[in-house]
């Protein structure tokens, strides 16, 4: 059982990918806001984060590139979710920080061999492209 933090604003959504996990064996942290996903992410030792791009407030891009510049979550796995019309945005996603990225409406085994796939890898030493000369 491994550790994942869930930020998805849509309630149907977080529910879906919420109960996939959990059946998938993961213990399970929901927000529905990237404020309070990071302030989880920094008390809390997750193993992954799966995170919403189209969030109220401080979107995903924000909070990833947040997360990746502090110490604490700088290693941590982090897949996006984003929405259909955004798949043009694959350079960018992978720019903030995440490590992968599925597109709504996402297939769950899609989404689940991605997290396995991650968690496998675990947290490694980044080769930190982004932000770096
Ligand atoms: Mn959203």
């Amino acid at each position: 059982m491994k550790k994942i933090l869930l930020v998805e604003d849509n309630a149907a959504s977080r529910k879906l990918f919420g109960d996939l996990l959990v059946r998938a064996g993961h213990d399970v942290t929901l927000s529905d806001n990237a404020d309070e996903g990071i302030e989880r992410a920094l008390d809390t030792r997750f193993d992954l984060i799966l995170m919403d791009i189209q969030l109220p407030g401080t979107d995903g891009f924000t909070a990833a590139k947040l997360l990746r510049a502090n110490a604490i979550t700088r290693d941590l796995p982090m897949i996006a979710v984003t929405a259909h019309a955004m798949r043009g945005d694959e350079r960018r996603i992978l720019d903030a920080g995440f490590d992968a990225y599925v597109a709504k409406p996402v297939s769950y085994r899609l989404l689940l061999s991605e997290v396995e796939r991650l968690l496998g890898e675990g947290a490694r030493q980044r080769q930190r492209a982004v932000g770096s000369p």
